[in-house]
């Protein structure tokens, strides 16, 4: 089944109101100058400024994500965001288990699990990142990583895993300039697609994305692989050309 390609920004803690509704103003100007069939672009911002943005977006095709999304309902856990907050606010996706997280904050396989669970509960499509460190990769351990990250999230999530979008983004790839290959990738996210092909019969409707210093040089040749629906770009994402040029080349 052919699906058409996802690009998620992910603005981690950058912005600010001026920033933000210039880059915000350039996007939506560029995507619908772009003709033909296009792919589905979101932004992740800092919870903060998803009412700015949600205003901003008004009437055009620029979804809107969080970073983040609390694996609790509602009650007493300060600091932390529900899923049902961040829908009031215009969130389609949540990013969860991104590698900073995991690495600053210390979540766990369970955890990012039961932050997937939360999300889709309250109607928000979880990005599911998992990847692998340099150390294992250097190990030969990148196959057991992955699939041990993306088993929890199967495990927690039964059927509705169909609905979730996940994202392989190597740690060492991450904010270092340092792409996976295209071949790199594809491995990596073919072997995610079998292991969801065994848990759902609706694996096909599940975007697979790279994340991992996607820039506007190199973004063509890995959404050119079979297993590649698109891309979760950090630094990239904060500057409207170079995003622009990454959504033109997933059309
Ligand atoms: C990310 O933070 O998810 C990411 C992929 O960052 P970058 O594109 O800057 O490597």
């Amino acid at each position: 089944m052919t699906k058409r390609k996802l690009i998620a920004g992910n603005w981690k803690m950058n912005g600010d109101l001026a920033s933000n509704d210039a880059l915000v103003r350039a996007l939506i100007a560029g995507i619908a100058g772009m003709s033909g069939s296009t792919c589905e672009v979101a932004v992740c911002v800092p919870a903060p400024y998803l009412a700015q943005l949600q205003m901003l977006r008004a009437g055009s095709r620029l979804e809107l994500g969080a970073q983040d999304v609390s694996a609790h309902a509602s009650g007493a856990y300060t600091g932390e965001v529900s899923a049902a907050m961040l829908k009031e606010f215009g969130a389609r996706y949540a990013i969860v288990g991104h590698s900073e997280r995991r690495l600053y904050h210390g979540e766990t396989d369970a955890l990012v699990a039961d932050k997937a669970k939360a999300a889709l509960a309250a109607g928000i499509t979880p990005i599911v990142c998992v990847g692998e460190t340099l150390a294992e990769r250097e190990t030969g351990k990148t196959e057991d990583v992955v699939k041990r990250q993306m088993a929890a999230v199967i495990h927690t999530n039964g059927h509705c895993i169909s609905e979730i979008v996940v994202a392989y983004e190597p740690v060492w790839a991450i904010g270092t300039g340092k792409t996976a290959t295209p071949e790199q990738a594809q491995q990596v996210h073919a072997l995610l697609r079998a292991q969801l092909k065994a848990a759902t019969e609706h694996c096909d409707r599940i975007h697979i994305l790279y994340g991992g210093s996607m820039n506007a040089a190199n973004a063509a040749t890995l959404l050119a692989q079979p297993d590649v629906d698109g891309g979760l770009v950090g630094g990239a994402s904060l500057k409207a050309p170079d995003f622009l040029q990454i959504i033109a080349a997933a059309l």
